[in-house]
């Protein structure tokens, strides 16, 4: 066992648990309370004039949710976390804690669809604020979209349908130099598999929807940080927008990252075990995967991500209506949106096209994420319906 594996294991079983408790549950107990009662005025003084510290109410602090905080700011490396209702509470409450009207923020092309939304439709840009696309392959198409006005360099590495990445030390040691702060989503890779704090990076967002909590029963995001800056998101947008986990949810996040290690290893060897069979069938025309040797950016998965995880994009050679019914043949790959669960899931992109408008090379990429089932029976299931397409 290497110190990495000794150290996940601490803060995911170890770190926070049982500390104020005479009796030892081995999983912690869930603090369904909205408030919490003071025995005299002095302390309930003190205890209002410095919310952070102090547990008020659980819009601010709850015990359950700052377990799942401490240990997912241990995971990332990161001084603090705060965890939230959705992936997309986390982001948007982490991008706001940074802009003012008249801001403008440098984002990666084809980021997640709602970061998208927030950017260039219908919130921040009706605030003044806006954003400019860039393509993050790029380190100098970044820094050439930077204005004076910039404040934030928004970067999601990989993204989850055609994987780009950016080279984050590069770009952060440039932001540092600009008083920009740099915001990624990390949760292609989890902190397990990318530490991007270590690599300079201000905010990290994850959903935890997906490999956190990994059983498809839970919808949850996080945002990892500086004491400083996640002071300053707790001040404001956290307690503010109120966009706050539920205590049963946070437990239900805590329990799945028990076996996050685990799930990890499986699904990253599994990934590479069908990745490696669907090179040779011919009816496969690319993969987008990251840690694919023929990827463009292979070197750089190496540089700053440990593994792969079980998120891919096939490029097929047959008709959409082909692989339309291919899509409705499987047993075990299962047609949903979101990934990171218990179950292998599939979206096949003409699920985005009216039929009849099919031709285009959009319409016949279809995104796999692999499961906890194993990787022979899953390749058994592509193989059966092969000959659909
Ligand atoms: C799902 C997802 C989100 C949003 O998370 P929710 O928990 O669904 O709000 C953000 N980023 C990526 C990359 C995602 O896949």
């Amino acid at each position: 066992m290497n110190d990495a594996d000794y150290d996940i294991s601490y803060i995911i079983n170890v770190l926070g648990e049982n500390e104020n408790e005479g009796i030892t549950p081995v999983t912690p107990p869930i603090y369904q309370t909205s408030n919490f009662y003071f025995k005299n005025v002095a302390q309930f003084r003190d205890a209002i004039t410095n919310e952070k510290e102090n547990l008020v109410y659980s819009r601010g602090n709850n015990p359950t949710i700052n377990l799942l905080c401490r240990k997912l700011a241990a995971l990332e490396g990161a001084d603090e976390a705060l965890v939230f209702g959705s992936g997309m509470a986390a982001i948007s409450a982490a991008i706001l804690s940074c802009v003012k009207t008249g801001d403008h923020i440098v984002c990666v092309q084809n980021p997640y669809t709602w970061t998208n939304t927030l950017l260039n439709t219908n919130i921040l840009p009706k605030f003044g604020v806006n954003a400019t696309m860039v393509n993050g392959c790029s380190t100098s198409d970044v820094i050439a979209a930077i204005r004076p006005e910039t404040t934030v360099i928004y970067l999601e590495s990989p993204n989850s349908w055609t994987f780009e990445q950016q080279d984050l030390s590069a770009i952060a040691v440039f932001a540092k130099d600009h008083g920009i702060t740099t915001i990624i989503d990390n949760s292609y890779s989890t902190p397990l598999f990318q530490q991007p704090v270590k690599l300079g990076i201000d905010l990290v967002v994850h959903t935890a929807s997906k490999y956190l909590g990994g059983h498809s029963d839970v919808v949850a995001g996080v945002c990892c940080g500086s004491k400083e800056l996640i002071g300053r998101l707790f001040a404001n947008e956290f307690l503010t927008l109120g966009g706050i986990l539920s205590p049963f949810n946070a437990w239900l996040v805590l329990r799945g990252m028990r076996t996050l290690p685990v799930r990890m290893e499986h699904v990253s060897r599994a990934t590479n075990q069908i990745f490696t069979w669907l090179k040779t069938q011919h009816k496969i025309t690319r993969i987008y995967y990251p840690f694919d040797p023929e990827n463009a950016q292979f070197e750089l998965s190496q540089k700053q991500m440990k593994k792969g995880q079980g998120l891919f994009t096939v490029e097929i050679d047959s008709s959409a209506e082909k692989i339309e019914e291919f899509c409705n043949s499987l047993t075990y790959w299962r047609m949903a949106v979101s990934w990171g669960g218990f179950e292998s899931l599939i979206i096949p992109s003409c699920t985005f096209v009216k039929p009849g408008l099919y031709s285009t090379l959009s319409s016949r990429l279809i995104r796999f994420s692999v499961g906890l089932e194993s990787a022979d029976v899953l390749i058994r299931d592509i193989d059966n319906n092969m000959h659909l397409l």
